[in-house]
């Protein structure tokens, strides 16, 4: 499954999150980090429970 988010150093959007794990924030919440391949910028994405569960489920690692 694959993860996208906004690179910053490139604005561009849905970018794929190389290497991306889920880590949970202090408020409760979820986010994906990875790495755009392209650039190597730390990408991170805010991820619903949901969506943090399914992708767990299909083998992202939890950060
Ligand atoms: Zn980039």
């Amino acid at each position: 499954m694959a993860i996208t988010g906004y690179c910053v150093k490139c604005k561009e959007k849905n970018v794929e999150l190389q290497g991306a794990a889920i880590h949970k924030t202090k408020k409760g919440g979820y986010m994906a980090k990875g790495k755009h391949g392209k650039c190597g910028t730390t990408v991170c994405s805010i991820m619903s429970e949901a969506k943090a569960k399914a992708a767990m489920a299909s083998g992202v690692p939890a950060g």
